[in-house]
């Protein structure tokens, strides 16, 4: 059954002020008639007001993000205050949080017509429609018995444990059963998954994949992150002949230089990394690689920062975090000195972006003229130079690039698209994804 109004939830960290900011999303939300949720768990909408004074209470409201997370995955996710406007923060926890909201800001009304996250997140707004879902996270793996020198995961998230098989396929074949139309794997390392099940019998992430794939229905499997050292033939294998399986890796590389992979305890030199995605393009021939580069990692020298561009420019990454290096405290590497200037680091970062976006813009014309099938996540109103209004049906592809797609239909059925498939001829395309029109019909591919 639908709710019969939409809730929420807000916590406030810190200051006055943030309470202030409180207030006037509450408002905003009253006005549109949201309610206060009973709890936590049962919330439509959960904002974070934040506070980012302190290491502290920046880790603290991480905490709660995470925790809360888990604990009601279905909401929309929102990190409000000092915190909302953090590039670095849109990054890491870009598969936590849904919305960014900058200090003082209003919650924009696409987010709160109960239309748009609702439907998006799985939810029908009208009584008696089918329920429309679109992306269902489910964690596999928790912890991470890796101790990168950077990374608090091992002390904050503890070593890795798998979750049952038995309990991610029910959860899976629930969630398909339900409509959601995307499955995305969590873990820190997804592709160590070492869950035993009732049996004893110890399942590879592979005999994961291939299990969900062959689940009936309509829907894709995605997953994130996966430790270049883990990378097996089995797995690559499984990812290309899975037609449910994105082809799309997430392989953080870290660094291309030697020196610093040992530093950073990765456990592999850039010639492995090479090596495995050498065999990765055989394997899985459409692959879509993406990484996450740290620049300024203490000791990183220009040679080695060169290092890590040439490697980029090797692999030709489709998508690239560039993470400048930031001292945590339990971490290995907060012992060293964090030698490298805020401005160089951010020079590196920019210099990064500048080649892979190079790169991806190159390879993502392969899409241009093409139809690509695309899962809408929201729809969005844009108003052109000439003051018209236009309706837009944002979503990923299989591949995991953005998509957005002018809808032509009039009407308020445009907005019913949400959670839904729909398929984009593509006329655009940037570094950062695609862009064209909503053609209607999954036949049209
Ligand atoms: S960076 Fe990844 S692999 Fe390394 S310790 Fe952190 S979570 Fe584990």
């Amino acid at each position: 059954m639908p709710p019969k109004s939409f809730t929420y939830f807000i916590k406030v960290f810190g200051c006055q002020m943030n309470y202030a900011d409180a207030e006037k999303i509450f408002s905003t939300l009253a006005k549109k008639g949201w309610k206060k949720a009973a709890d936590l768990s049962s919330a439509h909408l959960l904002v974070a007001v934040s506070c980012g004074v302190r290491q502290g209470a920046e880790d603290r409201v991480i905490n709660w993000l995470e925790k809360t997370r888990k604990t009601n995955p279905g909401a929309i996710l929102v990190l409000a205050g000092c915190l909302g406007h953090r590039e670095d923060l849109k990054q890491r926890l870009r598969n936590i949080v849904d919305y960014f909201l900058p200090a003082g800001k209003r919650l924009p009304s696409s987010l709160i017509n109960p239309l748009y996250p609702v439907l998006a997140k799985g939810e029908s707004a009208y009584g008696g429609n089918p329920i429309y879902l679109s992306r269902a996270y489910i964690p596999i793996t928790v912890g991470c018995d890796n101790f990168c020198s950077y990374c608090v995961v091992p002390y904050a998230r503890g070593r890795e444990r798998s979750l049952p098989p038995e309990n991610i396929i029910k959860k899976a074949k629930n969630l398909v059963k339900k409509g959601y139309k995307e499955l995305f794997l969590l873990g820190q390392n997804v592709n160590s998954y070492r869950g035993a099940d009732r049996k004893g019998k110890v399942w590879t992430f592979s005999q994961i994949l291939r299990t969900l794939n062959a689940v009936p229905g309509n829907f894709w499997i995605k997953f994130i992150s996966s430790h270049p050292k883990d990378i097996n033939r089995e797995m690559m294998l499984a990812v290309k002949d899975c037609r449910k399986v994105s082809k799309n890796l997430h392989l953080p590389l870290q660094s291309g230089s030697n020196k610093i992979l040992l530093a950073m305890n990765r456990k592999y030199r850039r010639s492995d990394y090479l090596a495995t995605v050498n065999e990765i393009k055989k394997n899985i021939p459409d692959v879509v690689l993406s990484t996450d580069i740290i620049v300024g990692f203490p000791g990183e020298t220009a040679r080695d920062f060169r290092a890590s561009l040439s490697a980029v420019r090797e692999v030709g990454f489709e998508m690239l975090y560039a993470l400048k290096y930031s001292p945590r405290p339990e971490t290995a590497a907060f012992k060293l000195k964090d030698d490298v200037p805020a401005w160089m680091k951010k020079e590196r970062q920019q210099k990064l972006d500048r080649v892979w976006k190079k790169i991806a813009l190159k390879k993502n014309k392969r899409f241009l003229g093409k139809n690509t099938l695309i899962l809408i996540d929201r729809i969005k109103q844009k108003t052109n130079r000439k003051g018209s209004v236009n309706f837009y049906a944002l979503g990923k592809n299989f591949e995991n690039k953005d998509v957005a797609a002018l809808i032509k239909r009039s009407g308020k059925s445009k907005h019913n698209l949400a959670g839904k498939w729909g398929v984009a001829r593509i006329n655009q395309v940037g570094a950062l994804g695609l862009s064209g029109e909503l053609v209607e019909g999954e036949k049209n591919v």
